[in-house]
């Protein structure tokens, strides 16, 4: 079964617009996908119709933004309602944060020497303060030639310790699940092996997320090595968890995994779409 469960558009930090990367996705054979933008749905509707139109089974998503121990984890949510008032509110209060955030990211970008970047960041992303997200200022300073790529400008400037970073407070764990939940979707923990901490801290997350009934994580991502698909594999097998996969597509050259391109669950797992199919 061809999937792929985890992919931005234009309606987040996608360079794609919501039509053409189901076309791509298409193109590269997927046959089931979701849409999954940064606390954002608005790229849905416009996605479910060319998907369907392509022959793709499309199924809403969302990856929700969360605030865990300091660090930010991100929950998708597959197959909701995309009219669940909480849900919408939630994610409303969320992206009304990003907005807030990206004010002092392009102040301390300024103070390095970015030039107009909140200006130009906002162009990067239609205009759309509520959506702007890192990697919107990375492209900007990427065409400033601050880095050669976006992944060194996150490195050089964007993650903690570098000048264009910013604590922030996103939603919590159990609200983000419960959103989820109400709208009767399915809670996935995204590239569980991107967070920066300990193995400790990792069993932490885990148990606390199944604690408030998360029923999957991302075990095939673009985040992940060979060895992490191992390791999160018996993860699953431990804790009965559902194994999701996707390519976390941002753009062409942007992205280690193409979309529609995320390889097949190591096998014994249980797929997530198991428990909507
Ligand atoms: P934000 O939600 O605005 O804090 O941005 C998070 C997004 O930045 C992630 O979803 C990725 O798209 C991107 N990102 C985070 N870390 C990196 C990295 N090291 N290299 C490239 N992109 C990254
Ligand atoms: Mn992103
Ligand atoms: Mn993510
Ligand atoms: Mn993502």
């Amino acid at each position: 079964m061809l999937f792929d469960f985890h992919c931005h558009s234009t309606a987040s930090d996608g360079a794609l617009a919501p039509d053409i990367l189901m076309a791509r996705a298409a193109r590269n054979g997927a046959r089931h996908i979701a849409l999954t933008d940064h606390d954002q749905l608005a790229g849905l509707a416009q996605a479910r119709q060319s998907a369907e139109q392509l022959g793709m089974q499309f199924v809403d998503g969302v990856e929700i933004s969360v605030s865990w121990r300091g660090m930010s984890v991100h929950i998708v949510g597959l197959n909701l309602d995309i009219h669940n008032t909480a849900l919408v509110q939630g994610l409303s209060d969320n992206a009304s944060g990003r907005a807030k955030r990206a004010v002092i990211i392009a102040n301390q970008l300024e103070e390095v020497g970015v030039r107009n970047v909140l200006e130009r960041a906002l162009t990067e992303a239609n205009g759309r303060m509520d959506l702007l997200a890192r990697t919107h200022f990375a492209r900007v300073m990427v065409a400033d030639k601050k880095a050669i790529s976006v992944r060194h400008v996150f490195q050089n400037y964007l993650t903690e310790g570098k000048p264009g970073f910013v604590a922030h407070e996103w939603a919590a764990l159990a609200q983000a699940v419960e959103w989820i939940h109400g709208a009767g979707g399915v809670a996935v923990l995204a590239h569980p092996g991107r967070y920066p901490h300990d193995a400790d801290s990792e069993m932490d997350l885990i148990r606390e997320f199944v604690g408030l009934g998360g029923q999957a994580i991302e075990v095939v991502t673009g985040s992940h090595s060979k060895k992490q698909y191992k390791h999160y594999a018996q993860i699953c097998e431990s804790f009965d968890l559902y194994a999701s996969a996707g390519s976390d597509f941002h753009g062409v050259g942007e992205s280690k995994m193409d979309i529609g391109r995320a390889p097949a669950l190591p096998t014994g797992l249980r797929p997530v779409w198991n428990l909507w199919n």
